[in-house]
Protein backbone atom coordinates (compact mmCIF):
# COMPACT_ATOMS: atom_id res chain seq x y z
CA UNK A 1 0.00 0.00 0.00
CA UNK A 2 2.62 2.80 0.98
CA UNK A 3 4.71 1.82 -2.39
CA UNK A 4 1.40 2.37 -4.49
CA UNK A 5 0.88 5.88 -2.64
CA UNK A 6 4.56 6.76 -3.19
CA UNK A 7 4.75 5.70 -6.77
CA UNK A 8 0.85 7.94 -7.19
CA UNK A 9 2.47 10.79 -5.83
CA UNK A 10 5.64 10.25 -7.80
CA UNK A 11 3.48 10.21 -10.72
CA UNK A 12 1.73 13.42 -9.81
CA UNK A 13 4.51 15.35 -9.09
CA UNK A 14 5.89 14.14 -12.50
CA UNK A 15 2.50 14.99 -14.27
CA UNK A 16 2.39 18.36 -12.66
CA UNK A 17 5.87 19.28 -14.03
CA UNK A 18 4.75 18.40 -17.41
CA UNK A 19 1.30 20.71 -17.36
CA UNK A 20 4.17 23.40 -15.96
CA UNK A 21 6.41 23.26 -19.10
CA UNK A 22 3.70 22.91 -21.50
CA UNK A 23 2.56 26.17 -19.84
CA UNK A 24 5.52 27.72 -19.92
CA UNK A 25 6.30 26.99 -23.87
CA UNK A 26 3.20 27.73 -24.90
CA UNK A 27 3.46 31.08 -23.43
CA UNK A 28 6.95 31.60 -25.19
CA UNK A 29 5.51 30.30 -28.32
CA UNK A 30 2.99 32.51 -28.55
CA UNK A 31 5.65 35.27 -27.85
CA UNK A 32 7.78 34.62 -30.57
CA UNK A 33 5.12 34.26 -32.57
CA UNK A 34 3.79 37.89 -32.17
CA UNK A 35 7.48 38.87 -32.63
CA UNK A 36 8.22 37.11 -35.34
CA UNK A 37 11.67 37.80 -36.13
CA UNK A 38 13.17 35.30 -38.12
CA UNK A 39 16.26 34.44 -35.18
CA UNK A 40 13.36 34.11 -32.49
CA UNK A 41 11.69 32.02 -34.57
CA UNK A 42 14.98 29.42 -34.94
CA UNK A 43 14.87 29.90 -30.78
CA UNK A 44 11.16 28.54 -30.73
CA UNK A 45 12.30 25.42 -33.17
CA UNK A 46 15.06 24.49 -30.54
CA UNK A 47 12.76 25.60 -27.87
CA UNK A 48 10.34 23.05 -29.18
CA UNK A 49 12.47 20.26 -29.45
CA UNK A 50 13.55 20.61 -25.63
CA UNK A 51 9.88 21.11 -24.46
CA UNK A 52 9.22 17.61 -26.52
CA UNK A 53 11.81 16.02 -25.01
CA UNK A 54 10.84 17.20 -21.29
CA UNK A 55 7.39 16.78 -21.68
CA UNK A 56 8.07 13.44 -23.22
CA UNK A 57 9.42 12.85 -19.47
CA UNK A 58 7.28 14.56 -17.38
CA UNK A 59 3.35 14.38 -18.85
CA UNK A 60 1.37 12.25 -17.95
CA UNK A 61 -0.94 9.98 -19.99
CA UNK A 62 -0.22 10.00 -23.90
CA UNK A 63 -3.75 12.04 -24.16
CA UNK A 64 -2.59 15.20 -22.47
CA UNK A 65 0.46 15.37 -23.94
CA UNK A 66 -0.88 14.90 -27.65
CA UNK A 67 -3.14 17.53 -26.80
CA UNK A 68 -0.20 19.62 -25.50
CA UNK A 69 1.46 18.83 -28.59
CA UNK A 70 -0.44 19.36 -31.60
CA UNK A 71 -1.15 23.00 -31.33
CA UNK A 72 2.17 23.91 -30.24
CA UNK A 73 4.08 21.81 -33.22
CA UNK A 74 1.45 23.63 -35.80
CA UNK A 75 2.29 26.89 -34.79
CA UNK A 76 5.65 26.95 -34.50
CA UNK A 77 6.31 24.87 -37.31
CA UNK A 78 4.59 28.23 -39.60
CA UNK A 79 6.48 30.51 -37.46
CA UNK A 80 9.45 28.68 -38.24
CA UNK A 81 8.76 29.44 -42.06
CA UNK A 82 7.17 33.35 -41.49
CA UNK A 83 8.42 36.45 -40.62
CA UNK A 84 6.15 39.23 -39.22
CA UNK A 85 5.58 42.09 -42.07
CA UNK A 86 5.01 45.45 -40.00
CA UNK A 87 2.94 47.45 -41.97
CA UNK A 88 2.80 51.87 -41.65
CA UNK A 89 0.54 54.26 -41.53
CA UNK A 90 2.17 55.89 -44.87
CA UNK A 91 1.81 52.63 -46.61
CA UNK A 92 -1.44 53.19 -46.56
CA UNK A 93 -2.27 55.82 -49.12
CA UNK A 94 0.42 54.36 -51.64
CA UNK A 95 0.78 51.29 -53.78
CA UNK A 96 -0.10 50.13 -57.05
CA UNK A 97 -3.82 49.22 -55.69
CA UNK A 98 -4.51 53.09 -53.81
CA UNK A 99 -8.28 54.13 -54.31
CA UNK A 100 -8.85 57.79 -55.77
CA UNK A 101 -11.81 58.66 -56.65
CA UNK A 102 -14.56 61.68 -55.46
CA UNK A 103 -14.83 59.96 -52.27
CA UNK A 104 -11.05 59.15 -51.46
CA UNK A 105 -8.85 61.79 -51.87
CA UNK A 106 -4.78 61.10 -53.26
CA UNK A 107 -2.64 61.44 -49.93
CA UNK A 108 0.76 63.34 -50.74
CA UNK A 109 2.49 59.97 -50.32
CA UNK A 110 0.53 58.56 -52.60
CA UNK A 111 2.18 60.52 -55.81
CA UNK A 112 4.62 57.98 -57.67
CA UNK A 113 8.07 59.04 -57.01
CA UNK A 114 9.15 58.98 -60.41
CA UNK A 115 7.40 61.49 -62.36
CA UNK A 116 9.67 62.48 -65.50
CA UNK A 117 8.77 64.78 -68.18
CA UNK A 118 8.57 61.95 -70.87
CA UNK A 119 9.58 63.98 -74.14
CA UNK A 120 13.14 64.60 -71.65
CA UNK A 121 13.49 60.61 -71.81
CA UNK A 122 13.73 59.35 -75.01
CA UNK A 123 14.58 55.68 -73.81
CA UNK A 124 10.91 55.69 -72.59
CA UNK A 125 9.28 56.64 -76.31
CA UNK A 126 9.26 53.32 -77.74
CA UNK A 127 6.53 53.54 -80.37
CA UNK A 128 3.72 56.17 -79.01
CA UNK A 129 2.97 59.69 -79.68
CA UNK A 130 2.89 62.12 -77.62
CA UNK A 131 0.23 64.87 -77.74
CA UNK A 132 2.58 67.33 -76.32
CA UNK A 133 5.97 67.43 -74.89
CA UNK A 134 5.17 68.75 -71.15
CA UNK A 135 3.20 65.48 -70.77
CA UNK A 136 4.50 63.51 -67.29
CA UNK A 137 3.91 60.44 -66.00
CA UNK A 138 5.50 57.59 -63.93
CA UNK A 139 8.93 56.64 -65.30
CA UNK A 140 8.07 52.96 -64.40
CA UNK A 141 4.62 52.88 -65.20
CA UNK A 142 5.43 54.57 -68.87
CA UNK A 143 8.10 51.67 -68.77
CA UNK A 144 5.23 49.25 -68.61
CA UNK A 145 3.02 51.35 -70.96
CA UNK A 146 6.04 50.34 -73.60
CA UNK A 147 6.26 46.92 -72.86
CA UNK A 148 2.19 47.12 -73.84
CA UNK A 149 2.54 48.82 -76.95
CA UNK A 150 5.31 47.03 -78.21
CA UNK A 151 3.16 43.83 -77.90
CA UNK A 152 0.55 45.45 -79.74
CA UNK A 153 2.64 46.41 -82.33
CA UNK A 154 3.49 42.69 -83.36
CA UNK A 155 -0.61 42.68 -83.53
CA UNK A 156 -0.55 45.14 -85.88
CA UNK A 157 -1.79 47.84 -83.81
CA UNK A 158 0.61 50.43 -83.78
CA UNK A 159 -0.82 54.22 -83.59
CA UNK A 160 -0.99 55.37 -79.82
CA UNK A 161 -0.53 58.24 -78.21
CA UNK A 162 -0.40 59.83 -74.19
CA UNK A 163 -2.52 62.73 -74.67
CA UNK A 164 -2.37 62.80 -70.50
CA UNK A 165 -0.49 61.68 -67.88
CA UNK A 166 0.23 63.03 -64.51
CA UNK A 167 -0.68 66.25 -63.00
CA UNK A 168 0.26 68.01 -59.52
CA UNK A 169 -2.86 69.67 -57.67
CA UNK A 170 -2.23 73.30 -59.45
CA UNK A 171 -2.85 71.70 -63.16
CA UNK A 172 -5.61 69.97 -61.51
CA UNK A 173 -7.40 72.97 -59.58
CA UNK A 174 -7.14 74.72 -63.41
CA UNK A 175 -8.25 71.99 -65.21
CA UNK A 176 -11.37 71.72 -62.64
CA UNK A 177 -11.67 75.48 -63.33
CA UNK A 178 -11.70 75.55 -66.85
CA UNK A 179 -13.66 72.60 -67.70
CA UNK A 180 -16.27 72.30 -65.04
CA UNK A 181 -17.08 69.42 -62.87
CA UNK A 182 -18.87 67.50 -65.52
CA UNK A 183 -15.76 66.70 -67.30
CA UNK A 184 -12.95 66.96 -64.33
CA UNK A 185 -12.25 66.42 -60.89
CA UNK A 186 -10.77 68.98 -57.92
CA UNK A 187 -7.36 68.73 -57.39
CA UNK A 188 -6.46 65.52 -55.06
CA UNK A 189 -9.54 63.17 -56.36
CA UNK A 190 -8.24 62.80 -60.01
CA UNK A 191 -5.63 59.56 -60.41
CA UNK A 192 -3.62 61.79 -63.04
CA UNK A 193 -2.53 63.15 -59.93
CA UNK A 194 -0.98 60.08 -58.70
CA UNK A 195 0.91 59.56 -61.89
CA UNK A 196 -0.41 56.04 -62.08
CA UNK A 197 -2.34 57.28 -64.74
CA UNK A 198 -2.59 58.25 -68.47
CA UNK A 199 -4.99 58.94 -71.20
CA UNK A 200 -3.96 56.86 -74.49
CA UNK A 201 -5.03 58.11 -77.43
CA UNK A 202 -4.64 56.97 -81.08
CA UNK A 203 -3.41 59.07 -83.49
CA UNK A 204 -6.19 57.26 -86.42
CA UNK A 205 -9.48 57.79 -84.53
CA UNK A 206 -11.72 57.71 -81.65
CA UNK A 207 -10.39 55.09 -79.19
CA UNK A 208 -14.14 53.39 -78.74
CA UNK A 209 -13.30 53.30 -82.12
CA UNK A 210 -9.95 52.93 -82.86
CA UNK A 211 -8.14 49.33 -83.10
CA UNK A 212 -5.79 50.39 -80.25
CA UNK A 213 -8.69 50.95 -77.60
CA UNK A 214 -9.86 47.51 -79.00
CA UNK A 215 -6.91 46.49 -78.36
CA UNK A 216 -6.60 47.46 -75.02
CA UNK A 217 -9.35 46.59 -73.48
CA UNK A 218 -8.90 42.94 -74.60
CA UNK A 219 -5.02 42.77 -73.40
CA UNK A 220 -4.17 45.85 -71.06
CA UNK A 221 -4.19 43.77 -68.04
CA UNK A 222 -1.22 41.09 -69.30
CA UNK A 223 0.49 44.15 -68.57
CA UNK A 224 -1.27 45.47 -65.45
CA UNK A 225 -3.14 47.83 -66.41
CA UNK A 226 -6.99 48.58 -66.44
CA UNK A 227 -10.00 50.32 -68.06
CA UNK A 228 -10.68 52.53 -65.31
CA UNK A 229 -14.11 53.66 -66.26
CA UNK A 230 -15.92 51.08 -68.26
CA UNK A 231 -19.09 52.11 -70.16
CA UNK A 232 -21.21 49.61 -67.79
CA UNK A 233 -19.72 50.75 -64.72
CA UNK A 234 -20.75 54.21 -64.56
CA UNK A 235 -22.65 53.77 -61.82
CA UNK A 236 -20.05 52.45 -59.83
CA UNK A 237 -17.45 54.48 -60.78
CA UNK A 238 -19.05 57.49 -60.83
CA UNK A 239 -17.23 58.79 -63.65
CA UNK A 240 -18.73 58.56 -67.54
CA UNK A 241 -17.23 55.71 -69.98
CA UNK A 242 -13.38 56.66 -70.62
CA UNK A 243 -12.16 54.68 -73.57
CA UNK A 244 -8.93 56.36 -72.86
CA UNK A 245 -8.43 56.49 -69.52
CA UNK A 246 -6.47 53.65 -68.33
CA UNK A 247 -4.75 53.24 -64.55
CA UNK A 248 -1.69 51.00 -63.73
CA UNK A 249 -2.50 48.44 -60.95
CA UNK A 250 -0.04 45.48 -61.80
CA UNK A 251 -0.55 41.68 -62.09
CA UNK A 252 -2.14 39.83 -60.79
CA UNK A 253 -3.93 42.48 -59.59
CA UNK A 254 -5.50 43.37 -63.19
CA UNK A 255 -5.55 39.84 -64.30
CA UNK A 256 -8.47 39.28 -61.39
CA UNK A 257 -10.06 42.46 -62.18
CA UNK A 258 -10.54 41.58 -65.93
CA UNK A 259 -11.45 37.99 -65.50
CA UNK A 260 -14.14 38.96 -62.91
CA UNK A 261 -14.97 42.02 -64.59
CA UNK A 262 -14.23 44.61 -61.50
CA UNK A 263 -13.51 48.25 -61.45
CA UNK A 264 -11.17 49.27 -58.98
CA UNK A 265 -13.67 50.01 -56.33
CA UNK A 266 -15.37 46.61 -56.77
CA UNK A 267 -11.98 44.76 -56.64
CA UNK A 268 -11.02 45.81 -53.09
CA UNK A 269 -14.55 45.32 -51.68
CA UNK A 270 -14.17 41.50 -53.32
CA UNK A 271 -10.49 41.47 -51.26
CA UNK A 272 -11.75 42.69 -48.26
CA UNK A 273 -14.65 40.54 -48.06
CA UNK A 274 -12.50 37.75 -48.87
CA UNK A 275 -9.69 38.72 -46.65
CA UNK A 276 -7.72 36.18 -48.70
CA UNK A 277 -7.45 34.75 -52.19
CA UNK A 278 -5.27 32.78 -54.20
CA UNK A 279 -4.66 32.95 -58.07
CA UNK A 280 -2.37 31.68 -60.43
CA UNK A 281 -1.42 33.97 -63.29
CA UNK A 282 0.35 32.99 -66.29
CA UNK A 283 2.06 30.03 -64.55
CA UNK A 284 2.86 32.20 -61.58
CA UNK A 285 1.07 31.59 -58.31
CA UNK A 286 -0.24 34.74 -56.09
CA UNK A 287 -1.35 34.96 -52.72
CA UNK A 288 -3.32 38.35 -52.04
CA UNK A 289 -4.04 39.03 -48.56
CA UNK A 290 -6.45 41.99 -46.93
CA UNK A 291 -5.32 43.57 -44.02
CA UNK A 292 -7.08 45.51 -41.67
CA UNK A 293 -5.15 49.35 -41.19
CA UNK A 294 -5.53 48.52 -37.19
CA UNK A 295 -3.85 45.87 -37.28
CA UNK A 296 -0.20 46.71 -38.68
CA UNK A 297 1.13 43.67 -38.58
CA UNK A 298 0.83 40.27 -40.62
CA UNK A 299 2.72 37.29 -40.96
CA UNK A 300 3.92 35.95 -44.03
CA UNK A 301 6.05 33.37 -45.41
CA UNK A 302 9.95 33.57 -45.41
CA UNK A 303 11.94 33.46 -49.09
CA UNK A 304 8.86 34.67 -51.03
CA UNK A 305 8.65 37.72 -52.85
CA UNK A 306 5.98 40.35 -51.75
CA UNK A 307 4.37 44.07 -52.27
CA UNK A 308 2.49 46.06 -50.11
CA UNK A 309 -0.35 48.44 -51.22
CA UNK A 310 -2.62 50.39 -49.17
CA UNK A 311 -6.56 50.98 -50.21
CA UNK A 312 -6.13 54.50 -49.83
CA UNK A 313 -8.66 53.89 -46.70
CA UNK A 314 -8.91 51.27 -43.91
CA UNK A 315 -6.89 48.53 -45.35
CA UNK A 316 -3.75 46.51 -46.89
CA UNK A 317 -2.94 44.43 -49.72
CA UNK A 318 0.05 41.87 -49.53
CA UNK A 319 0.43 40.31 -52.36
CA UNK A 320 2.79 37.27 -52.59
CA UNK A 321 4.34 35.59 -55.15
CA UNK A 322 4.60 31.88 -54.17
ZN1 LIG B 1 -7.85 60.39 -67.67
Amino acid sequence: MKKRAFLIIILLLAGFKGVLLLKQHAGSLIHSGVSGAPSVNQGTRADQAEYRTEAGAGAGSSGVQQAGNQPTAGESGEAAGKQALTLSEKQLYKGDLILVNQEHKLHKDGVMPDIVRLSKHPELLNGYGLLDNSIELSASVTEQFSRMVEAARKDGVDHFLISSGYRDFDKQDELYNQMGSDSALPAGYSEHNSGKSLDIGSTEQQMSKAPEGKWLKKNAWKYGFILRYPEDKTAITGIKYEPWHFRYVGLPHSAVMQEKNFTLEEYLDYIKEQQQIKVNVEGTDYEILYIPAAQKKVQIPNNRGYTVSGDNSNGYIVTLTM
